[in-house]
């Protein structure tokens, strides 16, 4: 079947994208690898997303936001793009893992960004045994004992508070002495008693045995000197990759992968489309993610009145 438009990923952004499409009356398939809501599924309280006061979990906002689009008829389809080629001049086609293809006049890319890795020794041997991307997800493990956080970014400091209210005490590894986190979440930092600071600092080694890690090597930058810092879990948060790869070459992206596109989100490519995370930009929020969908949809609906022309 040809579809007006094929968005990718039930994020935010595609969630948004795909309810403003359907919305004009378009065809919409909205392809989705997981669980809709992308990574806010693995966030444990969203704080700034407006309209909610009091804050609200990660998963609920998801389960809002996937219910609000329940009601419009987008054809949801589970799996993972593989690639988007030209199926003719005018149209695309997604090419999905289990073989199936999906044709499409405006494809709208919204797959997000991965935790990137650290590439320390010892991360990948215990990964799973320890070395974590998600505190929500594995913060209980760890319940009463100690951690590290890796990273300066949002991410870090935000996890880093959320584990302190489970463990017994979390080491904040980070490799300058300036975060780059926001500063409500440095000072909420600063202020937690369970939280030491371990800055201008990197991870040298991540060590441990048959049962998992039990500890993590670190040099100060200035002086070289080394600490060994018995922790039975590490969460690492040094940045996104974006997942960007199945698009075709002729999309524009920055040195890191990231989708290049204009202020109306349109990509290199006429008639694709980016929004959220995937993007190259500086902001990348719950509210910024839903306004690059809204945007996305409205770049695309003009596309397919010319395609339709
Ligand atoms: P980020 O902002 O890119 O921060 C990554 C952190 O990791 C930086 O502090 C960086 O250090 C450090 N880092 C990078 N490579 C490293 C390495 N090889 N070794 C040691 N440290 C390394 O990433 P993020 O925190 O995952 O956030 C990604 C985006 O999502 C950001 O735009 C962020 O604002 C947003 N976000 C927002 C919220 C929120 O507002 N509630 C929550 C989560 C994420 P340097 O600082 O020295 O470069």
């Amino acid at each position: 079947m040809l579809y007006d438009a094929v968005v990718i990923g039930a994020g935010p952004a595609g969630i948004t994208a795909a309810l403003y499409l359907v919305r004009s009356g378009v065809s919409v398939a909205l392809v989705e690898n997981a669980a809709p809501g992308g990574q806010i599924l693995s966030t444990a309280e969203i704080e700034n997303y407006p309209g909610f006061p009091k804050s609200i979990k990660g998963w609920e906002l998801a389960d809002l936001f996937d219910a609000h689009l329940a009601g419009y008829p987008v054809d949801r389809v589970r799996g993972q793009v593989l690639s988007v080629t030209r199926a003719d001049d005018r149209t695309f086609r997604l090419a999905l893992e289990d073989g199936k293809t999906l044709d499409a006049k405006a494809v709208v890319a919204c797959t997000g960004a991965h935790h990137r890795k650290l590439g320390a020794p010892g991360e990948d041997a215990f990964a799973g045994k320890g070395v974590s991307y998600c505190a929500v997800c594995d913060g209980n493990f760890y319940r009463g004992r100690d951690v590290a956080v890796v990273g300066g970014g949002n991410s870090a400091l935000e996890e880093a508070l959320y584990l302190s209210r489970i463990v017994n005490k979390v080491y904040l590894i980070h490799r300058r002495e300036a975060f780059r986190g926001a500063m409500i979440y440095q000072n909420k930092v600063r202020e937690t008693p369970n939280i030491e600071l371990v800055t201008g600092s990197v991870v040298d080694e991540i060590r441990g045995g048959n049962l998992g890690m039990d500890s993590v090597v670190v040099r100060r930058l200035d002086s070289g000197d080394i600490r060994v810092i018995p922790v039975d879990g590490i969460f690492l948060y040094v940045g996104m990759e974006p997942v960007s790869g199945y698009l075709p070459p002729e999309v524009n992206r920055d040195a890191a992968g990231f989708v290049l596109t204009d202020a109306e989100m349109c990509a290199s490519v006429p008639g694709v489309f980016a929004a959220g995370d995937l993007r190259a930009k500086r902001c990348r929020q719950v509210s910024s993610a839903v306004g690059d969908g809204a945007t996305a949809a409205t770049a695309a609906l003009s596309y397919l009145e010319q395609w339709n022309a």
